[in-house]
């Protein structure tokens, strides 16, 4: 757009002519403005959202980039005011939150499968509060007190008498509080079994007391049993976490990028449809018989994106079972996040059969869930040929998944 200065302003005109013209402008601009505005929000999908959500976006997606240098990842770091006991510094400034409280961004992002998460620690936390400042005593489980002791105990052997050892303290000797005989030798005419512990308060002798937690933030009191664990983790990148970036969004990536792992051997949407036309060019001059697969996971009718929720080191499983349980020239391709396709090259409709069911019974094995614990199902669509159809283009488009 080229600017108009004052200099190149129309000259010679009435000014109210030029006012007009100026107007004229300034109208124009404006609706050139609004159509970028609305194009802007087309293109970027991040434009539409409010500013808050915005800035959110934005501080994860700084979380991504900067992950994506940490050759060791989102490392935790020690932090007693901290409410897990751990902060991912980087990750806090970035999000402009207090020490610790990256932990449940951090969590979300590894659930969108952007993050890869590894065992880092595991705290006690307070079953009310979930803040981990806890503090853990023996009690006596018979009053409940907190004043326990620990002490040995005695066994004289003559009398068969189990006391604790200040009970048969008499000066610096050991005398027997039961047949009142004086213990010489450890081991000859006495033992020590084991310690125990004393109450202060009622004097009840047990060997395993109760274990009780108090909670330094909320006060709480609890039995060692309720307090729950938290398990503490190191974030990596993943696959997706480049891609996130790249697009500027956290959802709706490529997640069958995932799957083409070297070890998982699928094939690429693209090429099991070139593949197949290639079966059909072959079908029309040497004749033969081809099938191919689809597989669609569903769950209550509707697709089931087992790519997408799974995470990536189950995705890859997946896809080395399959490969595994297939011919070499047989070609496995994810259609979508819920659909794969098999490509079986000389194999007619009973063979196609047998191997759908081979890969059914491998695949009730790996038992997928939905969100509801319900199992994932299974539905298999088959179509052999033994002559190439007249319409190529709509089976290859069947196999794209598009019908
Ligand atoms: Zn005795
Ligand atoms: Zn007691
Ligand atoms: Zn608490």
């Amino acid at each position: 757009m080229t600017r108009q200065t004052p200099d190149q302003a129309p000259r010679g005109r009435p000014a109210g002519q030029r006012a007009g013209e100026l107007r004229r402008l300034e109208s124009e601009l404006a609706d050139l403005g609004r159509s970028v505005g609305t194009l802007a929000q087309e293109l970027t999908p991040e434009a539409a959202l409010d500013p808050g959500l915005r800035a959110d976006l934005r501080a994860r997606l700084a979380i991504l980039a900067d992950v994506l240098h940490r050759h060791d990842g989102i490392v935790p770091q020690l932090d007693p005011f901290a409410p897990a006991g751990h902060t991912w510094p980087e990750a806090e400034r970035l999000l402009g939150v207090a020490a610790g409280e990256a932990r449940p961004v951090l969590e979300e992002l590894a659930d969108l499968g952007l993050l890869q998460r590894e065992l880092h620690n595991r705290v006690h936390i307070c079953p009310q509060c979930t803040r981990c400042q806890l503090n853990f005593r023996e009690t006596c489980t018979s009053c409940s007190s907190i004043d326990l002791g620990i002490e040995r105990l005695v066994h004289h052997f003559a009398c068969a008498y189990i006391g604790l050892e200040s009970e048969y303290a008499d000066g610096i000797e050991l005398r027997c509080p039961k047949c009142r005989e004086r213990l010489f030798q450890l081991g000859q005419d006495f033992e020590r079994p084991h310690e125990t512990y004393v109450c202060g308060d009622c004097h009840s002798l047990m060997e395993a007391p109760f274990v009780n937690g108090q909670c330094f933030a909320c006060a709480a009191q609890f039995p060692l049993r309720d307090a729950r664990v938290l398990d503490v983790h190191v974030y990596r990148a993943t696959a997706l976490t480049a891609r996130a970036v790249e697009l500027g969004r956290l959802t709706a990536l490529q997640v069958v990028d995932l799957l083409f792992d070297p070890a998982a051997k699928l094939a690429r949407l693209d090429y099991l449809v070139h593949e197949t036309r290639r079966e059909f060019v072959r079908l029309r001059r040497h004749g033969g018989e081809f099938s191919v697969l689809r597989l669609r996971f569903e769950s209550g009718g509707e697709p089931f994106p087992v790519f997408q929720l799974a995470s990536a080191e189950a995705i890859r499983d997946l896809g080395v079972r399959l490969t595994g349980a297939l011919r070499e020239l047989d070609l496995v391709a994810p259609v979508d996040t819920a659909t794969l396709c098999v490509l079986l090259p000389e194999t007619a409709a009973k063979g196609a059969d047998d191997v759908a069911e081979r890969l059914d019974m491998l695949l009730a094995a790996v038992a997928v869930q939905d969100a509801a614990g319900k199992p994932v199902q299974r539905s298999w669509d088959q179509r052999s040929w033994d002559a190439a159809p007249t319409d190529f283009e709509a089976v290859l488009a069947w196999v794209r998944g598009e019908n």
